[in-house]
């Protein structure tokens, strides 16, 4: 009953933001064609109200990212450091959900690179009134993996370094994990802190589609029509890698590693995506999918009760798809050329922030900001991203679970843990 409720809210809250995200794109076309240039519509409107309440959203989401992204990966490695228990199972899942996640940016950087979703936007346009283009310096590769290891946590923590704080959350985490009951009051404050910045994050949420109507308002208003193409391709271009994600790359290794039928696999699982989707919450779909993965897969609870729950923190392949093409899109609409480096660090810090996105709409958003910051992409491009970003997270939600399940049922199988009558049976059912 509650979930349904909750459910109903979530539902609420994505309808209002499509409406915030269609009024705000009308109203500034209107404004870009048809409103003469002047004092009330440049610096009332458009550097006014929408630029404060805009930019206030986006400051509200960044001020999440720290404690967020630190509470969150010290609980996500505290449960990977749980996973010594579960020997074999805990390596293989690890190393599957880390794979399947490099795998999946990597799938996002070449569509993004192939469609090209940011030529031809002209960001600079939007950009003069916040602050100036990061130019980004080109440090040494050694440096580069230097600078990972923090001198003084407080000052990463500060200004906000993610890598390191990252890197002392792990360390953290495994430590604590390790510790057990003797860091017990330690691993309550995370796991609460946690909660706490979870709560937080709904409701800076609730404010999302008044911060939507506004920025995606200016951004019209200030570029008119030419910004719908590059967001249609950004758009195009997340679905089409989400989709190779899901249809070659899982079903593909699904039939490898098991020999399962990858079509009837989809189609057994598709009410958990469908949850997934309309939800956009993996946490929420834990049970769910707890229970399909044994009823029509024949997976057994022992494994998938460790690793459900472990992917929906950890493993978020559709995020990390979002986050690469994002890159690819900012880095295009500010004219900032990627160096291979550069590439390689969006390859290992999405990984990271996939670990540390917590599984509840639009954290992958906000643990964008560190992928942006590692490799000196402003910010501000999250603003036109942000628009359009809920439905992407529907989907994206639909891909991390599919991955978690996919992983799993792999895992089972090779700890012997699959029942293939049961997978059999489901097939025969539907005939
Ligand atoms: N909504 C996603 C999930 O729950 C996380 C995100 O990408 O924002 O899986």
């Amino acid at each position: 009953m509650a979930e349904n409720t909750n459910q109903k809210k979530k539902l609420g809250l994505t309808t209002k933001i499509f409406i915030g995200l269609i009024a705000g794109a009308l109203l500034g076309v209107i404004l870009n064609i048809f409103v003469p240039s002047g004092y009330v519509k440049d610096t009332i409107i458009i550097e006014g109200v929408f630029y404060i309440i805009g930019q206030g959203f986006i400051r509200l989401m960044q001020m999440l990212v720290v404690p967020l992204v630190f509470c969150s990966l010290v609980c996500g490695s505290m449960s990977i450091g749980d996973t010594k228990k579960l020997g074999n199972v805990g390596v293989r899942t690890l190393i599957f959900y880390l794979f399947t996640t490099a795998l999946a940016i990597t799938v996002a950087l070449l569509v993004g690179n192939l469609i090209n979703p940011g030529i031809g936007l002209d960001m600079s346009a939007v950009q003069q009134a916040s602050t100036e283009i990061a130019t980004q310096e080109a440090a040494s590769f050694a440096d580069t993996i230097l600078n990972i290891i923090p001198t003084n946590i407080f000052n990463g923590l500060s200004s906000g370094t993610m890598l390191q704080i990252i890197f002392f959350a792990l360390f953290l985490g495994i430590i604590l994990a390790k510790l057990g009951d003797r860091a017990g009051i330690v691993s309550n404050f995370f796991s609460q802190f946690n909660d706490i910045m979870m709560e937080m994050t709904m409701m800076v949420m609730a404010v999302a589609p008044f911060g939507v109507f506004c920025l995606i308002a200016r951004t019209f208003s200030t570029l008119g029509f030419s910004a719908f193409i590059p967001m249609l391709k950004y758009m195009g271009a997340v679905l089409l890698a989400l989709a190779i994600q899901c249809f070659i790359v899982y079903l593909g290794l699904l039939k490898v590693f098991t020999g399962l039928n990858p079509f009837i696999f989809i189609r057994n699982f598709f009410p958990v995506m469908a949850f997934g989707f309309s939800t956009a919450t993996s946490n929420a779909t834990i049970p769910l999918s707890i229970e399909t993965l044994a009823a029509k897969m024949g997976v057994s609870k022992k494994i998938s009760s460790f690793t459900i729950p472990l992917g929906a923190t950890i493993n978020m392949d559709g995020t990390a798809i979002m986050q690469g093409v994002a890159v690819v899109f900012a880095a295009q609409a500010f004219g900032i050329d990627l160096t291979m480096v550069d590439y390689i660090t969006v390859i290992g810090t999405a990984t990271l922030a996939s670990i540390g996105t917590a599984g509840i709409p639009s954290v992958g958003l906000i643990t964008l900001t560190m992928v942006f910051n590692a490799v000196g992409l402003p910010v501000q491009a999250i603003a036109l991203i942000m628009g359009i970003d809920r439905i992407l997270d529907m989907t994206r939600t639909a891909v991390n679970i599919t991955g978690d399940a996919v992983c799993t049922t792999i895992v089972a199988n090779m700890n012997k843990s699959l029942d293939r009558e049961v997978f059999r049976l489901s097939r025969q059912k539907t005939k």
